[in-house]
């Protein structure tokens, strides 16, 4: 079911503010951290409300789901021009659907992907935004995964992804654990996001919280927080693995 404008409204507004509120305690520019809508098992229509709201930026967990909402939201004639991300785990066959929509990949955990996502981002002409997603912990999903390569493997998963002709490296990625504080988690990956950065520069983003946590991620220095419940809603419950 489609979530009520006014809801969508009220809740985007909530999620600006408690960002805003964050980065001011952090001594931090508001204006640095943006909001992205994570989509996931939403129809089409909330996504198509949400952009009338003036929001531009939205993510899925599944490839499948991703590529057919994209179709989708094309066909709108005049429709506003989105960004598209893919923040779940994503298999070296798909890398190629990827690309050739053009969305950001923020689960980037292990060396076969970054070259199979550099070969597809070459043959569909087409660079590549690519975050490093980083395992801080905690347990597995509820579908075993948890994502992200281990701490140790990034500084290197990094040096790779910039390397590549095909790849732009923003920075780093992580979910934090579940059933912990966030904060001291946060805290390391913003370690680890700085020594990625004092090598490659131009990896400027954090992509770190998410609704239930996102203050904490802002402190840390996140620069994208991805948000879903927050703004649609409780999920509907599937039997779809989630994080
Ligand atoms: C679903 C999801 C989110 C959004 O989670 P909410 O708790 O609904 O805000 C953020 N990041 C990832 C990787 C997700 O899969």
């Amino acid at each position: 079911m489609m979530a009520s404008v006014d809801r969508l409204q009220h809740n985007l507004r909530n999620v600006r503010e408690r960002i805003d509120a964050a980065a001011r305690a952090a001594g931090r520019d508001p204006a640095e951290v943006r909001v992205l809508a994570v989509s996931k098992t939403r129809p089409a229509a909330d996504i198509r409300a949400l952009a009338a709201l003036g929001q531009r930026e939205f993510a899925e967990n599944r490839v499948q789901e991703l590529t057919g909402k994209v179709a989708d939201l094309a066909a709108d004639p005049g429709g506003p021009e989105l960004r598209w991300h893919l923040v779940g785990q994503l298999q070296r066959n798909k890398a190629g659907a990827v690309c050739r929509i053009g969305a950001v990949v923020h689960s980037v955990d292990r060396l076969p992907l970054v070259a199979a996502l550099d070969r597809a981002a070459q043959q569909a002409q087409r660079p590549l935004d690519a975050f490093v997603q980083v395992d801080l912990g905690g347990p597995p999903g509820r579908d075993g995964t948890r994502g992200g390569a281990p701490p140790d493997d990034v500084p290197a998963l990094a040096d790779a992804v910039a390397e590549m002709a095909g790849l732009r490296l923003l920075g780093l990625m992580a979910v934090a654990p579940r059933n912990a504080d966030p904060a001291p988690a946060f805290a390391r990956l913003a370690e680890l996001a700085a020594r990625v950065r004092a090598d490659h520069p131009g990896s400027r983003e954090l992509s770190a919280g998410m609704s239930a946590d996102l203050e904490a991620a802002v402190t840390a220095g996140a620069t994208v927080v991805r948000v879903g419940t927050a703004l649609f809603g409780p999920r509907v419950l599937s039997s779809e693995p989630d994080v």
